[in-house]
């Protein structure tokens, strides 16, 4: 469940700089230790167009209990994916294998043809933004809590990024605006905030894949499309994949996977997938009960 904003793991402990937002942080970045390594030949992913492709990817945490059970599909380059379905299908799992937090125990992932286990770490989680569920702040000021998506981003740079995560009326209204500092002592802000901050680091970053696991705990609907429209005008003409728990957020999504217990089970755009009156179309149907 904890993806790290920290984009390359690998760095983790020369990146606390003795000031994490709590101790509980740091157990969280000791299990998301990478369990696996570079290849002694490994070399640098080059992106072209950045299309991710699932092959035949099978995954289990322990032996006993399959997670992921032959998943294929593709994100085209520039094209938004989303992917829903029950908590536990195996969503966010999805997103630790891109990542390469495990690797697949059998089939492979690919990145514009090259398989991500033949490359660097370093240059595949260079290339891949993720907004993850839960964002980890520093005890440091918001602005360098932004800048840390591309740490030499000028002032304007980060100014502009906080513009377009709609950062800009929240940081307006603190105490001592974007140099307000967080964490335990200082500012504590609210999820939806949390994951403006990582857009606006993605936003920084620029990378060409961007993937964002959305939140659960329910925003309000001002927060929620505050979320949306930032993370639109950062996935513009990007890859995105979007693991989403809220139907109303990925219609617009140009392929939608349908995931239950290790398997897509349907996969099409928001329209197909109502006409099919399968799995989606119940869903869907469940939760505008909901929201009325
Ligand atoms: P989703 O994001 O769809 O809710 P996940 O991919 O997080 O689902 O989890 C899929 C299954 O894998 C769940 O049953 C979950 O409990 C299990 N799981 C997730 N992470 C781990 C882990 N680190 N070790 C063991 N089991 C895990
Ligand atoms: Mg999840």
């Amino acid at each position: 469940q904890i993806f790290m904003p920290l984009n390359f793991l690998g760095f983790v402990y020369r990146e606390i700089r003795g000031s994490l937002a709590n101790i509980e942080n740091l157990f969280k970045l000791l299990e998301t230790r990478p369990q696996v390594g570079d290849p002694t030949d490994a070399r640098e992913l080059s992106i072209e167009q950045g299309r991710i492709t699932f092959n035949n990817v099978g995954f289990y945490y322990h032996a006993d209990r399959q997670i992921l059970k032959d998943v294929s599909f593709s994100v085209e380059p520039g094209t938004k994916v989303a992917v829903v379905g029950e908590s536990g299908a195996g969503k966010s799992t999805l997103v630790k294998l891109l990542f390469r937090f495990y690797d697949p125990k059998s089939g492979s992932i690919d990145i514009d043809g090259q398989n991500i286990a033949d490359v660097t770490q370093h240059s595949l989680r260079q290339h891949i933004g993720i907004v993850p569920q839960d964002t980890v702040l520093f005890n440091d000021s918001i602005f360098e809590n932004i800048r840390y998506g591309r740490p030499d981003a000028s002032e304007e740079e980060v100014n502009e990024a906080i513009r377009l995560a709609h950062l800009d009326q929240f940081i307006s209204n603190l105490p001592d605006g974007a140099q307000t500092k967080v964490g335990e002592r200082g500012l504590k802000l609210s999820g939806g905030e949390k994951q403006r901050v990582a857009i606006a680091r993605a936003i920084l970053k620029r990378p060409a894949i961007l993937v964002f696991d959305e939140a659960t705990s329910s925003l309000d609907s001002q927060s929620e499309q505050a979320i949306l429209r930032a993370l639109r005008e950062v996935a513009k003409g990007h890859t995105s994949l979007v693991i989403a728990h809220r139907l109303s957020t990925i219609v617009d999504a140009d392929t939608i996977l349908v995931m239950s217990q290790g398997r897509i089970i349907e996969q099409g755009n928001h329209a197909t997938l109502l006409a099919q009156q399968g799995m989606y179309a119940g869903l869907w149907q469940a939760q505008q009960k909901q929201a009325d």
